[in-house]
């Protein structure tokens, strides 16, 4: 039987399966844009979907401070953190119904501080900066990456990325940091100089909205079909490290390490 391979980031030693869990949709269904609305899920769905994400081969989650209570909710349900490795982010804020930015050194130790209570553990595997689209201002003109840099050297954090929106800034991101996130699907390939560029590297290369937030999937007349051909196309990109898929649905998440197994067999990026 084939299972779910695993990579390791770039340079950083760190080891992750191939696909990833996105957890906005375990605390936040205000200002997103899925295509279907959603219910949160209680504690017990949440509990039984990390369960079922492990069984399935996956060791890696990614969460924010921006989505809404996935961190806390993480911190509360996950089992065995040691065997997990989470990503998390700063730089965005998100209450009220809408996102705030904040860039600072100050809000920075202040926000994996607060990841570290939330997520109840005294270290964060990846925290990336996530960035509101000027890449390259937050970049060189804020303190946000040199806060992260003295974080990851006083042990609190094993690497620092970027998630960014802009060619420039992901170009300038992969020189700087162990890894970059990158929005990348047969949709969206304006980001793919981006990959290349961290490939070269040696950086670590995680992809967002692999299936453009749902868009290529939902209303497809064979969503497993759209499902395999996302990944494929995905996978078949020298480079990317692993794809964060997104879901709160148990059988999508079979499905989806089933086709990212079967696209990573057949593939030789
Ligand atoms: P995505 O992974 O491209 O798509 C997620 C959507 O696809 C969900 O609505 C999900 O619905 C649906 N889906 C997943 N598997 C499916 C399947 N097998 N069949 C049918 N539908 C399926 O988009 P995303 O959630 O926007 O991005 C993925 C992750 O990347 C996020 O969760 C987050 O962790 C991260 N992210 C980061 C940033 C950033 O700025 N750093 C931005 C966006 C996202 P169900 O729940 O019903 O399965």
């Amino acid at each position: 039987m084939l299972t779910l391979p695993h990579r390791t980031l770039g340079s950083t030693g760190i080891d992750v399966s191939c696909l990833g869990l996105g957890t906005v949709k375990i605390g936040r269904n205000e200002g997103v844009k899925y295509p279907e609305k959603f219910t949160i899920p209680d504690d017990s769905a949440v509990r039984n979907l990390l369960r079922q994400a492990q069984e399935l081969g996956i060791n890696f989650i990614d969460t924010a401070p921006a989505y809404g209570s996935s961190e806390e909710r993480l911190g509360k349900l996950m089992q065995r953190r040691q065997e997990w490795v989470i990503c998390t982010k700063t730089g965005e804020e998100f209450s009220g119904g809408i996102s705030g930015f904040d860039f600072s050194a100050q809000h920075t130790r202040h926000s994996i501080e607060r990841s570290l209570k939330r997520l109840r553990t005294d270290y964060l595997d990846l925290v990336l900066v996530h960035s509101d689209g000027n890449d390259q201002h937050v970049i060189e003109h804020t303190d946000c990456l040199d806060t992260l840099m003295r974080c990851r050297e006083q042990g609190l954090i094993r690497a620092v990325g970027f998630s960014g929106k802009t060619v420039d800034g992901g170009l300038l991101a992969a020189n700087l940091c162990d890894l970059v996130m990158v929005s990348y699907n047969p949709q969206h390939t304006a980001e793919v100089d981006v990959i290349d560029h961290a490939h070269k590297l040696h950086k670590g290369v995680l992809i967002k909205k692999a299936f453009d937030s749902g868009h290529a999937i939902v209303g497809q007349n064979n969503t497993e079909d759209a499902v395999t051909q996302n990944m494929r196309f995905v996978f078949s990109r020298p480079g990317v490290s692993a794809i964060i898929a997104g879901t709160i649905n148990p059988k999508h998440l079979q499905q989806n390490v089933a086709a990212a197994t079967r696209a990573l067999s057949t593939t030789s990026a």
